[in-house]
């Protein structure tokens, strides 16, 4: 664990109170309120009860001791009524609070440039954080609980101080009971209490941390082999056809017996507290040895005494807690910073300003100049000088091999990577320049692994809660799920999956398709992309879908993507992939007649599948 700096700290603790007030905003505010009603109230009691106790023991005034009576019902009243309308508030924002956490993380993961998706060592960096928060609400929950314990350490300690004071100047008439080595001896063992316990502390988050590091492997491992394996009924059928229940035991066991050698560091986590908890007691002897001396010689009545001995615990008390959040703010810092650190990941790609010209003819053009690209830590180019230029309203058939590049090509085009090498031009200008989401609202894409969420069928298609349903239920009809619409049991509401309800609808593969391919159509954008969402019909079944699709998209630039050939041969233009470059464009007759060419190649390789 690095030692950060105390001016880190204070800087990295203050940016996570500034987290917090964003997303859980008067949550900090309610516990301090509430712990520093709840820390002072006992202060009060205990000495309005002093000051009773005093009067009973001494004068007697009954008229004074039932003022101080009913100062201790009322400010007890009113505290309690006050503190349980904070707790009130605060619970229900505290049981938020995990909900907004979460929002933090998605918050980053969207803003994120896609290739960081992908990025295996950012991801990781995002599980660690968020587990470490999520599991043991290590970074802002702590940060959370740590105010309440600030709030009630520096109350008792600023309050204990005031109050014991006359415990050590009050005059008993004795030298040996009134000398001041009492009150350095009484100081001195509180504070070593106060440091045994920041030393457990600190032992206490090394081990911790030491084993909060492993817990992305250990929660990694465990969920797959202990959880996921018996869970997914789509794994479930391999486990049981080949008994990998077997290899997960074995795999279960190495976990447990790793365990099992942490042990050692379960019994340090165990002995410091109590070591700490062992000189804490001997400070409160020595407070509570000068509280006798001095009440026998008659430094003070009884009641003074009940005060003292109450405050001496306090202060004690205090003083550990505080010592204990100075450490464990060691520990909360060093997850903060890792959270900061995946917060702070900067964007790569260009962000431009420029506004997408929207234009009521379509006329859009668009061009791959000399592109190339390779994933991030590929070796190898997955586009290799691609030129192409097309133009918006006719229909593109990208066709090719599996692993020539289609997707990759589509990825470009959206923006979801920025080319290597050379560029892509929209109306003649680079599409870095254009502002990000303005560009990406040009593009309507099934892809291949799209995915619909368990809402509303009609919240499906129109990508949001809110939706227009006469429009809704053509694009449905268009796709080809009208009779299906008409069967489901709340029409546009029904709600997809049961995931969240239980009259929700299962929808098979084929229905999932079609409702993708309807919300492609609600979003009405100028470009509609199909990138094989398809590969699960046979190629009869797919050429249907890709020539209804065709109908459908009337003026707009339709892209199609397939390995199939006979799917996209209605297309004005096909664009043939081969090896992460583009090696024929034409027209399929133009394309069929090359016998040289890769498509006549493809051609007659796949006419087997639709060949009547
Ligand atoms: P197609 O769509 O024609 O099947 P892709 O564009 O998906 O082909 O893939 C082109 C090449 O890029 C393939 O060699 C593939 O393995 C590689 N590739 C695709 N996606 C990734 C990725 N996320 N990371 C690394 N390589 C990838």
């Amino acid at each position: 664990m690095d030692r950060m700096t105390i001016g880190r700290r204070v800087a990295v603790t203050a940016r996570g109170f500034r987290i917090l007030g964003n997303y859980c905003p008067g949550l900090v505010q309610g516990k301090v309120f509430y712990e520093l009603i709840h820390s002072l109230q006992p202060f009060v009691t205990v000495w309005l009860s002093a000051k009773i106790i005093n009067e009973l023991s001494g004068e007697q005034r009954i008229r004074r001791i039932a003022v101080l009576v009913v100062w201790v019902i009322v400010i007890n009243f009113i505290c309690a009524v006050v503190k349980n309308s904070i707790q009130r508030v605060c619970s229900e924002k505290e049981t938020q609070m995990w909900g907004w956490f979460g929002k933090v993380f998605s918050d980053k993961q969207m803003s994120l440039d896609f290739e960081d998706l992908e990025n295996a060592k950012i991801q990781r960096q995002r599980q660690e954080a968020e587990e470490n928060l999520f599991m043991f609400g290590n970074g802002l929950a702590q940060l959370v609980w740590g105010t309440s314990g600030l709030v009630k350490a520096s109350v008792d300690i600023a309050a204990s101080m005031v109050m014991i004071g006359p415990l050590f100047f009050s005059k008993s008439g004795n030298p040996a009971a009134d000398h001041p080595a009492w009150m350095f001896a009484v100081l001195f063992c509180i504070l070593l209490g106060g440091l045994s316990k920041s030393k457990a502390t600190i032992k206490e988050n090394r081990i911790f941390m030491k084993w909060c590091q492993g817990t992305v492997w250990f929660n990694r491992t465990f969920m797959f082999f202990g959880r996921e394996l018996y869970v997914n009924p789509e794994r479930a059928k391999d486990v049981r056809i080949y008994q990998q229940d077997l290899i997960a035991e074995k795999e279960l066991d190495k976990l447990i017996r790793r365990d099992r050698e942490n042990q050692g560091d379960y019994f340090q986590m165990a002995f410091f507290p109590a070591a700490a908890t062992v000189a804490v007691g001997l400070a409160n002897m020595a407070g509570y040895l000068l509280v006798a001396v001095k009440a026998y010689f008659g430094a003070f009545g009884v009641g003074s005494i009940v005060q003292y001995v109450a405050v001496l615990q306090r202060l004690g008390d205090g003083l550990q807690e505080l010592m204990f959040l100075l450490s464990d703010n060691q520990v909360y810092c060093t997850h903060l910073q890792k959270l900061f650190d995946y917060l702070d990941l900067p964007g790569h790609m260009y962000q431009g300003t420029l506004t997408v010209e929207k234009r009521d003819d379509n006329e859009y053009f668009v061009e791959f100049r000399n592109v190339s690209f390779r994933y991030p830590g590929a070796e190898q180019y997955a586009l290799r000088h691609v030129n192409f230029r097309f133009k918006v309203g006719g229909r593109l058939a990208i066709v090719g091999m599996n692993g020539s590049g289609k997707t990759t090509f589509i990825k470009l085009l959206c923006r979801l990577y920025d080319p290597t090498e050379g560029e892509i031009l929209l109306n003649g200008v680079d599409i870095r320049k254009y502002d990000y989401e303005e560009y990406m609202s040009i593009f309507s894409v099934v892809f291949q692994d799209f995915r619909l969420f368990s809402f509303g069928l009609g919240q499906n298609v129109a990508a949001g809660f809110a939706y227009d349903p006469e429009r809704a239920a053509s694009c449905l009809e268009k796709a080809g799920f009208g009779d299906r619409l008409g069967s489901m049991p709340q029409g546009l509401d029904t709600c997809l999956y049961k995931d969240f309800e239980k009259d929700g609808v299962e929808i098979s593969g084929g229905e999932a398709q079609k409702i993708a391919l309807a919300r492609a159509l609600y979003k009405s954008a100028p470009f509609m992309i199909l990138d094989e969402p398809t590969a699960a019909l046979d190629p009869v079944a797919e050429g249907e879908v890709y020539s209804r699709f065709d109908e459908i998209v009337g003026d707009k630039t339709a892209v199609y993507i397939s390995h199939r050939l006979s799917s996209c041969r209605f297309c004005d233009v096909i664009a043939v992939f081969d090896q992460g470059q583009i090696v024929q464009k034409g027209s399929h007759e133009q394309l069929v007649a090359d016998e040289k060419g890769k498509y006549f190649e493809l051609w007659h390789a796949q006419a087997q599948y639709y060949k009547k």
